[in-house]
């Protein structure tokens, strides 16, 4: 279990309806409309750490 970077809900990787690699890391998105907010401005929604 992982969760949406963009709207933080938890994901399942086998259910995730798309995935978006940054930086090396891979993001699963509850949603499309999450993955294209992901894609359009990573830097703002991929891990912080
Ligand atoms: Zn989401």
């Amino acid at each position: 279990m992982t969760n949406c970077p963009v709207c933080k809900m938890d994901v399942e990787e086998k259910k995730a309806r798309g995935t978006s690699e940054y930086k090396g890391q891979t993001y699963y998105f509850c949603c499309k409309a999450c993955k294209k907010k992901f894609d359009e401005n990573p830097e703002k929604f991929a891990d912080k750490k």
